[in-house]
């Protein structure tokens, strides 16, 4: 179980983030909100990549502070950026990240066989990672996500720039994951998880606004319209603010 108690996060004189307390047990988890909400910070917060103003994450009940190596072996994390390892080949980076999750050697060549089938990119597994499509580049970090069978997956925008196909594609890889394990997906493209989540959680300037099924949001912020309606009666106003900030 994951466990996020107060959480702020401030940079200077701008709150990313406000007292954001979630709990989180098994299941698939959109987390929606337009851009500039907060979600990437909140999942670096997560993955102990930043350090909040305030509050603690927890996981089984300790500090992940606390628990160093040992939180990192059960963490899988697709951050939002890519072409950082557009020198690498597939199998190379692969190995490269199993190494640092602290998969052993002899383990090592055969988890990363199985991550490479399961994304689809086994063919071109001895490409540079630079010669890849948008898509594919995003299939080779929810590889790397998934590598050790992690209990707690986090990614960052994992459709973010993809056409229709790719968008799909991803979402079937990240359907095919879910079982005994935390699953968090941010995304501001509501299609993305309306169909996969079975709980969205509304990230608005920094506070969560709600969480709850799909159902239940519609029900409850009046969507008819599913869960775009909500979308649209949540966020409206932000969307168009971000959008004339040039963000
Ligand atoms: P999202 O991922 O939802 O688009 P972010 O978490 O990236 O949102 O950003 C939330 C807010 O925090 C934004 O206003 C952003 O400009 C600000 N922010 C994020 N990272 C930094 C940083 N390193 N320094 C200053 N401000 C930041
Ligand atoms: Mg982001």
């Amino acid at each position: 179980m994951l466990e996020l108690r107060e959480i702020t996060k401030k940079y200077k004189d701008k709150t990313a983030l406000e007292q954001v307390t979630l709990t989180l047990g098994k299941g698939i988890y959109g987390l929606l909100g337009p851009n500039g909400a907060g979600k990437s910070t909140l999942m670096n917060i997560i993955t102990g990549n930043v350090r909040p103003t305030g509050g603690a994450v927890c996981w089984q009940g300790k500090e992940i502070r606390a628990q160093g190596a040992a939180y990192r072996s059960i963490l899988g994390y697709a951050p939002q950026q890519q072409g950082l390892y557009d020198n690498f080949t597939a199998v190379r980076f692969l190995s490269y990240m199993a190494t640092l999750k602290g998969i052993s050697r002899k383990e090592q060549s055969g988890e990363i066989e199985r991550v490479l089938d399961f994304v689809n990119l086994t063919d071109v597994r001895n490409r540079f990672i630079g010669t890849y499509s948008g898509g594919m580049k995003q299939r080779m970090l929810i590889a790397q996500a998934v590598l050790g069978k992690p209990e707690l997956i986090v990614l960052d925008e994992p459709t973010a720039g993809l056409d229709p196909k790719e968008r799909v594609r991803i979402r079937e890889r990240i359907r095919a994951l879910s079982g005994e394990r935390i699953i968090l997906v941010s995304t501001h493209v509501v299609s993305d998880i309306e169909t996969i989540a079975g709980e969205i959680i509304l990230l608005r300037e920094g506070k969560v606004v709600d969480r709850d099924s799909v159902e239940k949001l519609c029900e409850k912020h009046g969507g008819a319209g599913g869960l775009e309606e909500v979308y649209m009666r949540v966020f409206g106003e932000e969307e168009r603010d971000a959008s004339a900030d040039g963000i």
